[in-house]
Formats: structure tokens, C-alpha cells, sequence
């Protein structure tokens, strides 16, 4: 069989590039086991102001945009929601963050994400709120788990999904071609995640996987209809159910749910809610982010074998991030109408590893 493109990994990144160059006539193959990943468990929330002293991400205002056309576009195709607009209550934690808060809110590059600032000791829903919250605006999230399903079931139907690993001893990398079993493809394009560290070919990029655990939890307390973030996130769900989340561990790289990760979730919201630590546990999840030492996708081709990309190192901001990132690599890909922004080109870190 003949492909353009062989896809390595059905995360979030495999995924919707993949969408994508269906989408542009290009015939694909995405190879993927099928188990559980960062993108499925992911709580999926968009915020593009995040930070102790409230730092907008870069290029946040192109990647809402593109993240919210192309999920609404999945959406529509589907009939499915992926996407839930959902407001954002940022709680203080104390003086120092609200004084951080102060001197961002008169920046004009900013008062698009914020609304209005909650008075100090209110209460929100069954939350207590001693320094006061700020509301912000163009957040939201994105039902990953859902989102992947439907697209694993649209791979299929277009016969390009082949659940399985793969074993990088079993692939030919040619001069004109890359075989894999009885496939033939123009190029493979590695969306591995944080097993990308692994790669033989990829291994020299500085990646920095960070471990995360998730809960969902079950209680009668009022919840606001808004996601809290209070050092950590909550998000409401129906059914009186919330996820919480995430840990950020860069130090065990395993898969293993931990009673110090969970307690290091409820403790923090019972500063909050003193009731939410008897909330009954629904889930715990762990698994990793694919992050790397300068923060930076890891995007574009190897310097000696031109068949071979990565599209990979959305760390902690894949919902946001993969979206745009996705359309230019695809255009890239297909008609070179867009280049890769050189902060994610993997030759910014190549030029000085393969040329010393
Ligand atoms: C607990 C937690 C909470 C998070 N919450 C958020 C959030 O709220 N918002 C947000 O934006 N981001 C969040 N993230 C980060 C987000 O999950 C990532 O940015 C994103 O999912 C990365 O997607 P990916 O496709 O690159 O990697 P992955 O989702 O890890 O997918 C990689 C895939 O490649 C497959 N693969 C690897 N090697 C091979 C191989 N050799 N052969 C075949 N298949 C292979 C894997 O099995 C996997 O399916 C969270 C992460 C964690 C762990």
C-alpha cells in the first residue's frame, strides 16, 4: 500500500494533524496502540494566562482562534460537542498574587482575557474566597477523550488506522521511501508524546517529560459553573462530578497514580472547600507530558534523513497549542505555504547539536 504520510501515535498532536491532511486529499496511515495516553486523560483546559504573575502565552490570541475554529469545524462535522466554552474564576492565593494581578490588568494586551475582580472574603458556591478571584474570559475546555474516540473510528473508517506500536527495527528508511510492514509512505511523522525521548532518531531533542495526576470526584457540594484555579484547577462536570488536577512531577516518569498525588490535589482545594477532601474518588489517573527544556514544540525534520519529522512537545498546552501548530505544519507539509515558527523548528536546536 502507497501513503503520503505514515503517523506515528494517536494523541492529540497525531490526531488532528492527521484531520487535517485527510482533510487536503493526502492519503495517511496512524499507527498507535490504542492505550491510555496524556491527550485521553488530559483535563483538556484552554487558558492562555497561567502563571504566578499571570504571563499570556505566546501567540495566545492566533492559537484561541484557531483552537476554537477547529474544534467548532470537528464539531459540526460530527454533531458532537468537543468543545465547552467555560469562564475561568482565578483565585488569589494570598496579597502577593493579587499585587501581581494589579499590574497586569492595565496592559491593554491583556483586558480582552479579564472580567470583573470578586471583593476579598466572598464566597462562591460552597467555596470560600479570602483575597477575592478574577474572572477570566476565552477559556474553556475540550473533551479530549471524546474527541479522540471519534476521530480513532473516523481513521478507521477511512481505512489509515492500524492499532499496533511500532518498532523502530522494523522500519526502512530509504532514500525515496519509508517501508513499514507492506506500507510504502513519502515520509513518518513521529507524534509519539513523551516516548518521543526514545526515539533513535529524535533522541538528541531536549525533552523534559513531566508526570501528571488527575482525579475525578464525586460530592453534593455547590460548584460554581465556572472552572477555579487555584494553584491547581477544577473543573465541573455534570452528575455533581468535578475533575482536579494536575501534578506537576518531573522527577518519576511512570504511569502509577500516588496517595502523595492525590493528597497534594484535595489538600489543596480544602483550603478552599474543607469538605471536598470526603468527595468521593470517581478516577485517578497519572500519565506524562511530552514538555522540553525551553517550553517549545519540537517541530520539523531530521538534519540527515529528510523522510523523518516530529510534530511533538506541546507539554502542558496541547488543547491550545496543536491546533495552529498543526495548520501550519500541515501547510508546510502539503504545499510549503507556511513555514514552522522557528521558536518551535527543530533546528534551533540541531544547528548547534549536529554542528557543535
Ligand atoms: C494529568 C494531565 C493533565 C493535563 N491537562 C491538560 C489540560 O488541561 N490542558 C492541556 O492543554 N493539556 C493538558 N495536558 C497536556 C496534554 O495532555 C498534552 O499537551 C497533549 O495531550 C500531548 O499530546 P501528544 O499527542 O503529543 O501526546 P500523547 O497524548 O502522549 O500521545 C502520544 C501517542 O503516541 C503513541 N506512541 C508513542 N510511541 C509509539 C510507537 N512507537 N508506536 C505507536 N504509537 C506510539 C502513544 O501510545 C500515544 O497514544 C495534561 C497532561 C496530563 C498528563
Amino acid at each position: 500500500m502507497n501513503v503520503d504520510h505514515l503517523i506515528i501515535g494517536q494523541g492529540l498532536a497525531g490526531s488532528l494533524l492527521g484531520w487535517r491532511l485527510i482533510q487536503a486529499g493526502r492519503r495517511i496511515v496512524i499507527i498507535d496502540p490504542a492505550k491510555e495516553n496524556a491527550s485521553r486523560i488530559a483535563g483538556g483546559l484552554i487558558n492562555p494566562i497561567t502563571g504566578m504573575r499571570f504571563v499570556k502565552n505566546q501567540n495566545a490570541e492566533v492559537c484561541l482562534s484557531h483552537a476554537k475554529r477547529l474544534y467548532q469545524d470537528l464539531e459540526s462535522t460530527f454533531n458532537t460537542p468537543f468543545f465547552l466554552k467555560k469562564k475561568l474564576l482565578r483565585f488569589f492565593k494570598n496579597a502577593e498574587e493579587k499585587t501581581a494581578f494589579n499590574k497586569r490588568k492595565n496592559d491593554p494586551a491583556y483586558q480582552p482575557f479579564f472580567n470583573h475582580v470578586t471583593q476579598d472574603n466572598t464566597q462562591i458556591a460552597d467555596f470560600s474566597c479570602p483575597f477575592g478571584a478574577i474572572e477570566q474570559h476565552q477559556t474553556g475546555q475540550v473533551l479530549t477523550a471524546r474527541l479522540l474516540a471519534q476521530l480513532q473510528q473516523f481513521f478507521i473508517n477511512h481505512n489509515s488506522y492500524i492499532k499496533t506500536q511500532l518498532h523502530y527495527s522494523n522500519l526502512i528508511v530509504k532514500n525515496d521511501s519509508i517501508q513499514w510492514r507492506n506500507i510504502s509512505a513519502q515520509n513518518i511523522i513521529f507524534c509519539e508524546g513523551y516516548h518521543g525521548a526514545q526515539n533513535p532518531w529524535f533522541s538528541w531533542l531536549p525533552f523534559q517529560p513531566a508526570k501528571g495526576e488527575i482525579l475525578t470526584l464525586k460530592s453534593t457540594i455547590s460548584l460554581p459553573k465556572e472552572i477555579i484555579s487555584y494553584g491547581s484547577w477544577l473543573i465541573p462536570e455534570p452528575e455533581s462530578t468535578f475533575k482536579i488536577g494536575a501534578t506537576f512531577d518531573a522527577k518519576n516518569i511512570d504511569c502509577r497514580p500516588t496517595v502523595a498525588g492525590k493528597n497534594n490535589l484535595t489538600r489543596a482545594f480544602e483550603k478552599i472547600n474543607p469538605r471536598l477532601g470526603s468527595a468521593e474518588l470517581v478516577a485517578h489517573r497519572a500519565q506524562i507530558r511530552p514538555c522540553t527544556l525551553d517550553k517549545q514544540p519540537f517541530i520539523g525534520y531530521h538534519p540527515q534523513h529528510q523522510r523523518l519529522f516530529i510534530f511533538n512537545g506541546f507539554g502542558a498546552k496541547g488543547c491550545l497549542e496543536i491546533p495552529w501548530y498543526s495548520l501550519l505544519f500541515y501547510k508546510h507539509l502539503t504545499t510549503q505555504s507556511a513555514s514552522i515558527p522557528s521558536q518551535a523548528n527543530i533546528n534551533r536546536i540541531y544547528d548547534s547539536h549536529f554542528t557543535g
